[in-house]
């Protein structure tokens, strides 16, 4: 048994969990509801590339209630019963904009759209998904505004911190747009989470480790890291098909003997909402390799911290 002194982040689980953190903050159940607001995105309409990052489908992600013909209180009124049919527990929500760019409009409209999920009955607070090229100094004033009477996070997409791979996947932004924008997020007291998709192609297993290390330096409050999953229907799917040994598919174990060396490089302060992603098979150009639910994973990686007696950030230095 481990004392919960051991790591800093006071609980006796050997990552920075913010499951638990985000228990203790509620002190009761709180789920998110995925909203789709309708917003489309800059590498998709034409602003910044037509094609979108290689990788992307959010059809995938997609609940069946979420709409963008519904409004914002619709889509609640359907999604706070959805949601309640699987967490029987939960009375309270977050509005979860999840699809596309959900900060790429005016901030008139940004403010009617966040204002209104706010005001609806047991609706906590927002989960805001966005790219880092897409938030305004305007926006940050108001999420910054938020942020003081509710609770935000607001999750920027950067997949990855080598800007070859950025271009290959067609991002549309280097890492250092993306690394600015999360200082200035941070900057003003507003919770700041990043995906990270490990495993994208071009990426060595040593690239991808040492990776945890450059993340290690933003001012995260949480990350999200996925194993690499090639949706049909992408450009990645086609380029799979064309050449799937440029591709790092992993299966359960070798992402497992991945991800550990990464979070042991990882910033214990930075907490880990999610280390590997599920979709259903079928949306999936090679479902071979990968059969396990997130929380059947989770399991798997907490039972090999343990075997190994290693824990988050074990290995993570600080540059001074
Ligand atoms: S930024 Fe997001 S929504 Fe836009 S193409 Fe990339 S993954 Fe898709």
């Amino acid at each position: 048994m481990i004392s919960s002194e051991k790591y800093i982040w006071g609980s006796a689980r050997r990552y920075n969990a913010f499951s638990t953190w985000f228990a203790s903050y509620f002190g009761e159940r709180v789920q998110k509801v995925s909203l789709d607001a309708g917003f489309t995105c800059p590498n998709r309409d034409g602003t910044l590339g037509t094609g979108g990052c290689s990788y992307c489908s959010n059809e995938a992600f997609n609940p069946s209630y979420c709409s963008p013909e519904k409004s914002i209180t619709q889509q609640l009124d359907e999604g706070i019963p959805f949601h309640k049919r699987r967490y029987r527990r939960a009375n309270r929500y977050l509005a979860y904009f999840q699809a596309y760019t959900n900060t790429y409009a005016g901030l008139d409209k940004l403010r009617a759209m966040y204002s209104e999920a706010l005001a609806y009955p047991g609706i906590e607070g927002l989960v805001i998904g966005t790219r880092p090229d897409c938030v305004s100094d305007e926006l940050l004033d108001y999420f910054s505004e938020i942020s003081k009477e509710k609770f935000l996070i607001v999750e920027y997409g950067i997949e990855s911190v080598y800007n070859t791979t950025l271009k290959q996947i067609n991002r549309g932004h280097d890492y250092e747009t993306a690394a600015k924008m999360v200082s200035k997020t941070a900057g003003r007291g507003i919770r700041t989470g990043a995906h990270f998709i490990l495993g994208l192609p071009g990426e060595t297993r040593e690239d991808i480790i040492n990776s945890a290390s450059v993340i290690s330096e933003l001012p995260l409050h949480s990350v999200k890291l996925h194993q690499l999953q090639i949706f049909k229907g992408t450009a990645m799917a086609e380029e799979y098909k064309n050449n799937p040994g440029k591709f790092n598919l992993f299966s359960t174990s070798e992402y497992l003997d991945l991800v550990i060396p990464f979070i042991e490089r990882l910033n214990p302060l930075i907490m880990i909402e999610r280390i590997s992603s599920e979709a259903p098979p079928r949306t999936l150009a090679d479902p071979r390799l990968w059969d396990l639910r997130t929380d059947e994973f989770l399991r798997l990686f907490e039972k090999r911290l343990e075997e190994l007696d290693t824990w988050q950030g074990r290995f993570y230095k600080q540059n001074i």
